[in-house]
């Protein structure tokens, strides 16, 4: 096809696609084998596959469903010995696709969502993002919901119970997908949740302008009335423990627990009115509850959630909002489109920068003390260490600080027999997701550390398949 009859730009392909880069792409695969949507959908989609359609014959590719099947989580970029960006490829590809009224592809992608990954609306809004194709979230939700009636009506096959018993500990991604799919094939299953209101970090700290609370509520009662059981406001470990459960007839157990603590700052002035962890402000905004926003606001960290506390303070009323993080922005974790948002709504970004203590005035945060870094030497997690620069302190006055460093589990409530990874992380075999003991699976951000929302689902779904041939194990056992 001659360039010039291309609905696709040839030099906006040949920059995104970095084609000096995509020269040497090693063709690994890595991309594809790092790909949760790729185990989750199997010969559907191949990332790997889909770059090399998109340099060959990009206009074939408008008509095709499969640069929506992307979930955007970046794990492929990040792994890619080229750094090769191809969520942003694929970007590119569908407002393409959008602007020349290719809508099919979208309703086919859409199809294979709906058949494939439970809580397929509040995915496709928290993960596969079509509205920065320029589409509204109305219409998102209006075809999906469609699509799935249509699904539904075309499935209908009556499920026969098994009536036996499985326990779910925490109600997020993870937890919801292996309690549905196990609904599904007809188990009995009761999911224990600590907090008051079920959805994991989806209800806790996704803001509501980003997954408004309704659709939430909406997607879980879809897996509610599959005849899933979600008992609220119970923590396993202080209300009910591992033996109860067993005693009460639960023949296999799945961990999502996730990862809810905030980590730690080990600095001068933490505990000072105003210093608060990003995971606690979230929630409190997320919960409705009337929250004290700063008009001088400093968040500490570079991640997603540095970036959702940010643009939600600017949303709170916050005059100016700063970001500082010690390294680069190429190091940044948060992803660069959650970054030029938080830009464009005003979020100044300061890089390499460290809090060395927080200054107060009459026990209430009143100033930050920094100091300017330098990289040095990749540290153990490949990325190169910041380094401070002696005598380059200074000082800005600040009435808010929020922590946004990271999280991690809190699994202080299993028993000791399931083991633990050094930093704190649930130990699974990595093919069935069993733990250390036998009959406890687990999964989502309490195995991996913060991940993301399809990575929860994909390791539900692999969890699913080893739970059922563990009780089926039981039951030839009989
Ligand atoms: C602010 C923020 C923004 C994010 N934005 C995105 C995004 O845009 N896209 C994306 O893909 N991902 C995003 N994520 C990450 C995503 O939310 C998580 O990766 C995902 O929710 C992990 O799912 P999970 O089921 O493993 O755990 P969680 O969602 O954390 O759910 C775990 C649940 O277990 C419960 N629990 C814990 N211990 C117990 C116990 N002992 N008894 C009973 N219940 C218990 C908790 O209360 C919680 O409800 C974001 C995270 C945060 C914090
Ligand atoms: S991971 Fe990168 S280098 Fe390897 S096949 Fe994928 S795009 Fe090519
Ligand atoms: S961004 Fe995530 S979902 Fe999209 S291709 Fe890469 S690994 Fe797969």
């Amino acid at each position: 096809m001659e360039a010039s009859k291309s609905l696709v730009s040839t030099e906006e392909i040949k920059r995104l696609l970095d084609v000096e880069k995509l020269k040497y792409c090693f063709e690994c695969g890595i991309c594809t084998a790092s790909c949760s949507m790729a185990e989750l959908l199997g010969k559907d989609y191949n990332p790997r596959n889909l770059l090399e359609k998109i340099f060959l014959n990009p206009d074939e590719v408008l008509a095709s469903e499969e640069p929506w099947l992307c979930a955007w989580c970046y794990r492929c970029h990040k792994r890619c010995p080229q750094g090769i960006k191809l969520p942003e490829i694929f970007l590119y590809m569908r407002s393409t696709a959008i602007k020349n009224s290719f809508t099919q592809p979208l309703e086919k992608a859409l199809e294979k969502i709906v058949d494939n990954i439970p809580l397929p609306i509040v995915t496709t809004l928290v993960c596969f993002h079509p509205e920065r194709a320029g589409l509204t979230t109305e219409k998102i939700l209006k075809t999906v919901e469609q699509v799935r009636t249509k699904r539904i009506k075309k499935k209908k096959t009556a499920i026969k119970s098994s009536g036996e018993k499985i326990a779910v500990i925490g109600s997020g991604p993870a937890g919801l997908t292996v309690a549905s799919e196990l609904a599904r094939k007809g188990y009995k299953v009761t999911v224990f949740e600590a907090f008051s209101e079920p959805g994991g970090m989806l209800r806790k700290c996704i803001p509501e302008y980003r997954l408004p609370k309704q659709v939430l509520a909406k997607e879980i009662q879809f897996i509610k009335d599959l005849g899933v059981e979600i008992k609220t406001g119970v923590h396993v470990g202080k209300d009910v423990n591992f033996d109860d459960l067993r005693k009460e007839g639960y023949k296999s157990i799945f961990i999502g627990a996730g990862a809810n603590k905030s980590q730690e700052l080990k600095i001068e002035g933490v505990d000072l009115e105003g210093v608060v962890h990003s995971i606690e402000f979230l929630w409190n905004a997320n919960c409705g509850e009337r929250i004290v926003v700063g008009k001088n606001v400093v968040i500490i960290g570079g991640g997603n959630v540095a970036m959702d506390a940010a643009k939600t303070t600017v949303r709170w009323g916050a005059d100016q909002v700063r970001v500082l993080y010690r390294r680069s922005k190429e190091e940044m974790p948060a992803i660069p489109w959650e970054v030029k948002e938080a830009e464009d709504e005003g979020v100044k970004i300061e890089f390499l920068v460290a809090p060395k203590k927080f200054l107060g005035k009459n026990g209430k945060v009143s100033a930050v003390e920094c100091v300017r870094m330098q990289l040095g030497e990749l540290d153990e997690s490949g990325r190169r260490k910041p380094i401070p620069i002696e005598g380059s302190e200074f000082t800005f006055e600040v009435d808010m600080v929020i922590l946004a460093i990271g999280e991690a589990p809190d699994l202080e409530f299993l028993p000791k027999e399931i083991e633990l990874n050094e930093d704190g992380t649930i130990w699974v075999n990595p093919i069935t997701m069993e733990t250390s003991v036998q009959g406890v699976f687990a999964g989502g951000d309490a195995v991996t550390g913060p991940a993301t929302v399809i990575e929860a689902i994909r390791a539900g779904k692999c969890a699913v398949e080893s739970i059922e041939n563990y009780l089926k194990s039981l039951a030839r056992a009989i």
